[in-house]
């Protein structure tokens, strides 16, 4: 129950589903963490539930300011940072042929656009103390093909590169940076599989046959936040009942 003894973080999307779990999996675990996320209601909703080391601030993660705006309440409040989960995502099943230039707009600005934002206002910071932990999460539509959702898969993919390039640069400052790929979670964003009558196809290509819980998830994640995974940096971490064996 102490892994995370006096760290702080920082999960974008966090108001619910895999952001949700991964804050109360690390607030158990001793750290103070603050969730950014669109949904405000649900979002004060949720650090209330979680309890007096979980802290909501609006965070569109397109937006520079945002970043800047949650970087700054942080380093008020705690005066460090320590772990940052860029845990924030959409998925839409559509593929290329029916993907209109503001879907894969759309999809870039908040995949993979809002992940570079935040690498980039939390790794200085990290810098500074000389140690902190990335945490990217992709997703198995990254490792392979996913079609039916082109731009999303796109992303995803776009996530490994960014976090292979900034874990190259980062390392010598003691700063960390890796990806997660889960499979299929059972969180809101599953039910796009739903909506498209597509969910049992999808669980017959699960090898384990059934969705991840979210806390399956962050169980991974908070290893790669807590120190017992001090050598690891630059890698790609599965959470996938074999879907990519
Ligand atoms: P979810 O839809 O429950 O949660 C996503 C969260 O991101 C929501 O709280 C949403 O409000 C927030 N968000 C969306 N746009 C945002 C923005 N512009 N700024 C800030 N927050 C924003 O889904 P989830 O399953 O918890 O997804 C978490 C991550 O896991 C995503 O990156 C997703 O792509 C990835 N993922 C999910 C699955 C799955 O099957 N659920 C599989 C692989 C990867």
């Amino acid at each position: 129950m102490n892994q995370l003894t006096g760290k702080v973080a920082i999960i974008s999307g966090g108001a619910r589903g895999q952001g949700e779990a991964e804050a109360r999996r690390f607030v158990a675990e001793g750290a103070s963490v603050v969730i950014g996320d669109v949904l405000d209601d649900l979002g004060r909703a949720t650090v209330a539930s979680i309890g007096d080391r979980c802290h909501y601030v609006h965070l569109d993660v397109t937006s520079e300011a945002d970043w800047a705006a949650i970087a700054a309440f942080t380093l008020t409040t705690f005066g460090r940072l320590d772990v940052l989960v860029n845990n924030a995502g959409i998925f839409r099943i559509k593929p290329l042929t029916d993907t209109s230039i503001d879907d894969w707009n759309q999809m870039i600005a908040i995949n993979q656009t809002g992940v570079f934002l935040g690498m980039k206002v939390a790794a200085p910071i990290m810098i500074s103390q000389k140690s902190g932990s990335i945490i990217n999460i992709s997703s198995v539509a990254g490792l392979g093909g996913a079609g039916g959702a082109f731009a999303y898969a796109t992303t995803k993919w776009a996530l490994r590169g960014m976090t292979r390039s900034a874990a190259q640069e980062l390392a010598p400052n003691g700063v960390r940076v890796n990806s997660v790929h889960p499979g299929i979670i059972d969180t809101p964003m599953a039910q796009e599989f739903e909506t498209a009558g597509v969910m049992d196809g999808i669980k017959a290509a699960i090898p384990m046959g059934r969705l991840a819980s979210a806390d399956e998830v962050a169980n991974l994640v908070l290893y790669l936040a807590s120190d017992e995974s001090r050598y690891s940096t630059g890698s790609e971490f599965t959470v996938d009942g074999g879907m990519r064996a």
